[in-house]
């Protein structure tokens, strides 16, 4: 079991100071809505968290369990375990679920492993199979599209 650690963290964003000193624990398993107006820094929170650019991290630490993740580029977070799931969803016509999850597997696995990973994940989150071979958000419904990620 993991825990995401978020500790004294502050950050900015064209010089003004968003995240003065968050401090946040989530273990695996639970579910946590941060909740605030309109401008409070959710979102900046959540850009911080993944590495998007533009941000400046002024201190603090976020790490999952022992690893800290501020001083690693966005795809070594991915591989720590972080996800950032978009508000709104893209859609890609043409490119089939299938397709995407199988070119984002990093190791080369067997093709028909991959398959079974994917069945078994799918019936978990009790998303029919169908929607691996659909393009990928494309007349999902909103529910869908959160599933789908
Ligand atoms: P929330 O998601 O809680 O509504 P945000 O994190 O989007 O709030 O925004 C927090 C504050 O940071 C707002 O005042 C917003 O205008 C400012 N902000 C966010 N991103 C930028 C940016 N790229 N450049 C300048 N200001 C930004
Ligand atoms: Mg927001």
């Amino acid at each position: 079991m993991s825990t995401l650690i978020i500790e004294g963290l502050r950050a900015a964003v064209d010089g003004s100071e968003i995240l003065k000193g968050v401090d946040l624990e989530v273990p695996a398993g639970e579910v946590h809505a941060v909740m605030g107006p309109n401008g409070s820094g959710k979102s900046t929170l959540s850009h911080v968290i993944a590495g998007r650019p533009g941000y400046e991290v002024l201190g603090g630490s976020v790490r999952i369990d022992d690893v800290e993740l501020l001083d690693k580029p966005t795809w070594q977070r991915a591989e720590a375990g972080l996800f950032l799931a978009m508000q709104y969803p893209t859609e890609v016509p043409g490119v089939a679920l299938r397709d995407l999850l199988s070119a984002s597997v990093r190791t080369p696995e067997d093709p028909a492993e991959i398959g079974e990973r994917m069945r078994i994940e799918a019936e978990r989150i009790g998303f029919g199979s169908q929607f691996l071979e659909r393009p990928l958000n494309v007349d999902l419904s909103g529910g869908e599209k959160k599933r789908n990620e």
